[in-house]
């Protein structure tokens, strides 16, 4: 099934034997004893090298052979001359697939910047820290599935078409067939919605949640992991149009049950990338470190794989929204006025907050607990007091919120006031309803945003860097 990966032939015994190499070119150098072409294919960070005697192939085609085309090289796999690696392949033949033009093809064997990146997303899964990027985002995609596997969750398709902003999550995208130069309205002069699609309002997904409930109230355990979109106006580095969200949803699990959960599952992925991206990784925390070389002393970061072991290693802080608002109270910048955002009971934390929190205080990923009710989603269980709702929001270092969650409000009364207490019209969501009406128990879920997760893993600043093809205020371009 198609020829063997540079990253297998690079673990291969340098026997002679012939191999056929397949990739683009990264970079061509020529000496007087040799040409020299490392060539990528994706497989691996690294390059495997292939080697010609000078004068064994002509000119004309050696014109071709530059950083971007594409190659294929028969030769013999044997031991390296070279430092740098163990195996190399001694050139018989060349066949150019395609060329790249010098003038024209934008990634030359420099320093690009992820700015400049982002304008060519078509072409920058080439470079190595894309590469990279992409190589850590499967392995961590692949170890949220086995996680789930193996913990006895079942996959859940929930629709990416929706009807209901019952979440109240953000804004939405609207799906319609309506000719927006023609819309049909109402005698009262609205937009008449009856004549759409689906016959009513349609949005794309802001959450799976609500049909994750519907799930776990049948199978006890289930997950979705797809993507979801917002359209909110926010050009932070936490933010996208279109992102990938990992719900999983637990009938009979408390919120305890559900912090532990979030926990070990998150602890469980970052250290399936630990062991199985270690080069990719390596090569992220170089190019950190290279970055940081400009930086003052006291901003520059932990390295990557310290920041990562420690997360998997270490117990997550966890306390009450009330007693962080202490702490916050009682924190250097509040009395010093250096935060934007003015604390107090009630506030909804913003990023500096839970930053302080997190990077400050307690030097390592917090689990905040039971958060004001007017701050929250209307499914959130109350507590006893009647003030607070049994949330949960894990806040990482660099990142701050990472997964939002919460033990869901399974008293249909309860429930129903809050629907009515938000405006929410409870015939939008009879059938979320009446999972309460119907064999209702305690159950709990959250929301892992995936791109933070590759964020954190990553080290990247950007969430633009870390999907494939970003899509935010005014870019859908790829
Ligand atoms: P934030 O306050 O950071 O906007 P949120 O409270 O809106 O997050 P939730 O509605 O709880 O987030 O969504 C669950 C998770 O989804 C978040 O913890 C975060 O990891 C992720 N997330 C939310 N919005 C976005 C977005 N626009 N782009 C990428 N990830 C997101
Ligand atoms: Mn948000």
């Amino acid at each position: 099934m198609g020829p063997l990966q540079i990253k297998e032939l690079l673990q291969q015994t340098p026997d002679a034997k012939s191999v056929t190499l397949k990739g683009w070119v990264r970079t061509k150098r020529e000496s007087k004893n040799a040409i020299f072409i490392a060539l990528n294919d994706g497989s691996t960070i690294h390059n495997i090298q292939a080697v010609a005697a000078p004068g064994q192939f002509s000119a004309e085609l050696l014109l071709t052979v530059t950083t971007g085309s594409c190659l294929k090289i028969t030769g013999q796999l044997v031991a390296s001359q070279g430092s740098g690696q163990a195996v190399e392949v001694k050139i018989d033949d060349i066949f150019v697939y395609g060329t790249a033009d010098v003038d024209s093809y934008p990634l030359q064997p420099k320093r690009h910047s992820l700015e400049f990146l982002r304008e060519i997303a078509h072409l920058r899964p080439r470079t190595n820290t894309f590469g990279a990027i992409l190589r850590i985002r499967h392995s961590l995609a692949f170890a949220v599935h086995q996680y789930f596997n193996e913990k006895g969750f079942f996959y859940l398709h929930t629709p990416i078409i929706t009807a209901s902003d019952a979440e109240g999550a953000g804004e939405m995208f609207r799906v319609t067939t309506l000719d927006l130069d023609k819309l049909p309205r109402t005698d009262e002069g609205v937009i008449n919605f009856k004549e759409d699609f689906f016959g009513r309002e349609a949005n794309l997904t802001v959450s799976g949640q609500l049909e994750g409930e519907l799930g776990a109230m049948a199978l006890s355990k289930i997950y979705t992991f797809g993507p979801t979109f917002r359209a909110e106006n926010s050009n932070t580095t936490r933010h996208l149009a279109e992102f990938w969200m990992i719900e999983p949803e637990m009938a009979f699990f408390e919120l305890e049950d559900n912090m532990e959960l979030a926990e070990d599952f998150v602890k469980y992925v970052i250290r399936y990338a630990l062991e199985n991206c270690k080069d990719d990784l390596a090569f992220l925390e170089n190019r950190l470190a290279e970055e940081d070389k400009n930086k003052p002393q006291n901003e520059r970061s932990i390295p990557l794989l310290e920041k990562l072991n420690f997360v998997v290693e270490n117990a997550f802080e966890r306390l009450t929204y009330t007693e962080a608002i202490d702490i916050l109270l009682k924190s250097k910048p509040h009395k010093e006025k250096k935060f934007q955002y003015p604390v107090g009971w009630g506030i909804d934390l913003s990023s500096e907050h839970e930053r302080y929190l997190v990077e400050k205080h307690f030097k390592k990923p917090v689990i905040l607990t039971n958060y004001p009710r007017e701050i929250k989603s209307f499914y959130m269980k109350l507590d006893d007091d009647g003030k607070t709702v049994r949330a949960m929001d894990v806040l990482f270092p660099g990142i701050g919120e990472i997964i939002g969650g919460s033990q869901r409000e399974d008293n249909y009364e309860k429930l129903l006031e809050r629907v009515h207490e938000v405006g929410i019209d409870p015939e939008v969501i009879w059938w979320y309803l009446e999972t309460r009406k119907f064999g209702t128990a305690p159950h709990s879920g959250f929301g892992l945003g995936f791109e933070r997760l590759v964020l954190f893993v990553t080290g990247m600043s950007n969430i633009r860097d870390v999907i494939p093809f970003p899509r935010y205020p005014k870019s859908a371009e790829f």
